[in-house]
């Protein structure tokens, strides 16, 4: 039927996060180590937030709460109004790593959450998308060992896109590629997430990252992670690394993670 197509809509729409007064912790040798500590955040519909925080301080652990991969231990996570129980294809997370099955191709890989949820017959065609908007199109028959570390989390992304994500969540997904391939997959992600509009919530340890990227930075204390400071980013698209603006943004920011001196 024609409607389908018709009725989809041409670019999926982000999702509102608000984040209230969160505080978690694990337990580690049966003492309670507490890892977040009241931290609220709202983010707005398609808002692209990065968060900063020194390493261990609980970056991850909140990701893993807004992706409903375990509930907080106090305070409450919304999206779109709504509570977050449990791991949702809207909200897809890209890790560093990866982890494409090595006996699937590109293409089969990227179509697990499809295969997953019974719509790969109907919706085929999402995995050729996601693909193309990766730069994959011609590699959908190869093997991961067969691609190169960029590649691969070309795929990985292409893996997430399939679902059509309305919160992408990534965690430090650039944060093992050399630096050539990073700068351009820098640029490659802010144009998907202009395309997309999916609201985007990126966790980096690269505070230049962070302001190219970003509408919004948010700043972390060591753990457990309070937040620091939250700065708007508020320069156009494509963005420079050494447009003063940016130059001044960073020393900032560093300043606010206790590592600004002389020499940044
Ligand atoms: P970040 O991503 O900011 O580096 P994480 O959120 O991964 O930090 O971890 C925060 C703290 O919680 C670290 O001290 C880490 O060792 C600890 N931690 C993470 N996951 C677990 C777990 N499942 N059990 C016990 N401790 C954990
Ligand atoms: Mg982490």
């Amino acid at each position: 039927m024609v409607i389908d197509t018709l009725e989809r809509p041409a670019r999926t729409v982000g999702a509102a996060l608000d984040v209230n007064h969160v505080s978690h912790r694990y337990q580690l040798k049966g003492e309670p180590l507490p890892v977040l500590d009241d931290v609220s955040l709202s983010v707005a519909p398609g808002e692209f937030v990065a968060l900063l925080g020194p390493s261990g301080c609980g970056k991850s652990t909140l990701l893993r709460l807004v992706a409903g991969l375990e509930p907080p231990a106090e305070g409450e996570l919304l999206v779109d109004a709504a509570q977050v129980t449990g791991p949702d294809p809207s909200r897809v997370v890209v890790f560093q790593d990866p982890t494409l099955y090595p006996w699937r191709t590109v293409w089969k890989n990227a179509a697990l959450g499809l295969e997953a949820r019974g719509l790969l017959k109907a919706q085929r065609g999402r995995v050729d998308e996601a693909l193309e908007l990766v730069g994959l199109g011609g590699f959908a028959s190869a093997y991961p060992h067969q691609l190169s570390g960029g590649m691969a989390q070309r795929a990985a992304l292409a893996r997430a896109l399939v679902n059509e994500p309305r919160l992408l969540i990534l965690d430090e997904p650039l944060g093992k590629l050399d630096s050539l391939t990073r700068i351009a997959m820098q640029g490659e992600l802010v144009r998907l997430w202009q395309r997309q509009r999916f609201t985007t919530l990126l966790v980096t340890h690269d505070v230049e990252e962070a302001l190219l990227l970003a509408t919004r930075v948010v700043v972390f204390s060591p753990r457990p992670a309070r937040i620091r400071a939250e700065i708007a980013v508020d320069l156009e698209y494509p963005r420079h690394r050494d447009d003063p603006h940016l130059v001044n943004k960073r020393r900032e920011v560093l300043a606010l993670l206790g590592v600004g001196d002389a020499t940044n």
